[in-house]
């Protein structure tokens, strides 16, 4: 027996051949949008809490050492579908990201205000207003952008990928990182991930650069991506460094000088014979156009550009520019590196191991499989919550 629905489907499909016989091809829409059905209220609830991530190996760079990361997660639900998102809020980078007291104030007033949104597939217009709300928490704000392109996917039906037209088969090798450490660590954790991935980090930015390089290198002949984190101060050494480096088959270096050294960096990217890439040195779009002929490309990270949004404007900018894209990511969950690997079939390399580095995600979302970045099929970002 048919319903009342079915008939009321049938008469405007009547009603839609008639009119294309009449030549009126511009019928009305033969579906009710699926977001109103089921007369739900069609109000957005955001809800957060505190979660801190834990390391599995102490994590050393250039200029500190930690074992968890402070991370606060998010959930915005709309209509009986969830999306999840991210703040994770490394303490080194608190004045840029925030911190669990500031992101959670943050979020307290954007879950007062995002149920007077009435349409989740807005992103621009509900996105700028959350900009708007604070100078800081960017780190807050990428969890609201997470959150809602995964339920806005998610209503949908269809990954971001796909939303934006990107092949997943295209989603390239990820780095992984080797922390700076003793020779026997480095020796030993290479060896643990050398058959694992296709291509290696090496942190650098120390006095003993040759020596850590000389270390892996006695272990595997993978390329290796070099972060020397602002470490070389002067433009002659850092390119003698880098010259060095290309010998052992280095593939490209990220920030290898402070950001304030803005000219020195840009003779050392001219005379470079590996591309160099922004990371300190850029937060967000607007700082793209400044580092043409400074950088050859810049490091992406959405914990520092808001999200998913402005990451994929930063994204098409760069390459507008004529310049090379990366894709990175803070320690956090897999819902985060899982955000950020939608665009990574679009991008020269990609260091999204940041997953990996945890011993209590709270996903299961994108995958490194024989070293490459492999997509969920699944609408959203992708991820369930283990
Ligand atoms: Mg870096």
């Amino acid at each position: 027996m048919s319903t009342r629905r079915d008939f009321l489907k049938k008469t405007a499909l009547g009603a839609a051949v008639t009119m294309l016989g009449t030549g009126q091809i511009k019928a009305m829409p033969l579906e009710v949008p699926a977001i109103h059905k089921n007369g739900r209220t069609g109000k957005m609830r955001l809800t957060f809490f505190p979660y801190e991530l834990k390391l599995q190996h102490v994590f050393t760079v250039a200029t500190y050492s930690r074992t968890t990361t402070p991370d606060v997660q998010v959930e915005i639900e709309y209509d009986g579908i969830v999306g999840y998102g991210e703040a994770s809020m490394p303490p080194y980078l608190a004045k840029e990201l925030g911190t669990v007291e500031s992101v959670c104030e943050f979020l307290g007033r954007v879950q007062k205000v995002i149920g007077e949104f009435k349409d989740p597939t807005q992103l621009e217009d509900i996105l700028l207003y959350i900009d708007k709300m604070d100078e800081g928490n960017a780190a807050g704000k990428t969890a609201v952008d997470i959150a809602l392109h995964d339920l806005v996917g998610k209503m949908f039906g269809l990954p971001w990928y796909k939303i934006w037209g990107l092949d997943p088969k295209k989603a390239p090798n990820t780095t992984f990182t080797i922390g700076i450490d003793t020779a026997d660590m480095i020796r030993q954790k290479t060896k643990e991930c050398a058959d694992k991935f296709n291509i290696l980090k090496v942190k650098l930015g120390r006095d003993n650069d040759k020596e850590i390089i000389e270390t892996v290198r006695t272990v595997t002949n993978l390329p290796i991506a070099i972060d020397a984190n602002q470490g070389w101060k002067d433009k002659r050494q850092a390119l003698d460094m880098i010259l060095w480096l290309k010998e052992k088959g280095i593939v490209m270096i990220e920030q290898p000088m402070p950001k304030t050294q803005i000219d020195d960096i840009a003779w050392v990217t001219e005379q470079s014979p590996l591309p160099v890439f922004a990371d300190e040195s850029i937060q967000r779009l607007k700082d793209i156009v400044s580092l043409k002929g400074v950088f050859s490309g810049i490091n992406i990270k959405l914990m520092k550009c808001t999200g998913m949004r402005e990451g994929f404007k930063m994204l098409n900018t760069a390459r507008a520019l004529g310049m090379k894209v990366m894709v990175g990511c803070m320690t956090e969950t897999s819902c985060a590196t899982s955000a950020a690997a939608q665009f990574s079939p679009a991008v020269d390399f990609a260091d999204l191991d940041g997953n990996l580095l945890i011993a209590n995600d709270r996903f299961d979302g994108m995958k490194v499989v024989k070293g490459k970045i492999t997509l969920p099929d699944r609408p959203g970002i992708g991820v369930v919550k283990l």
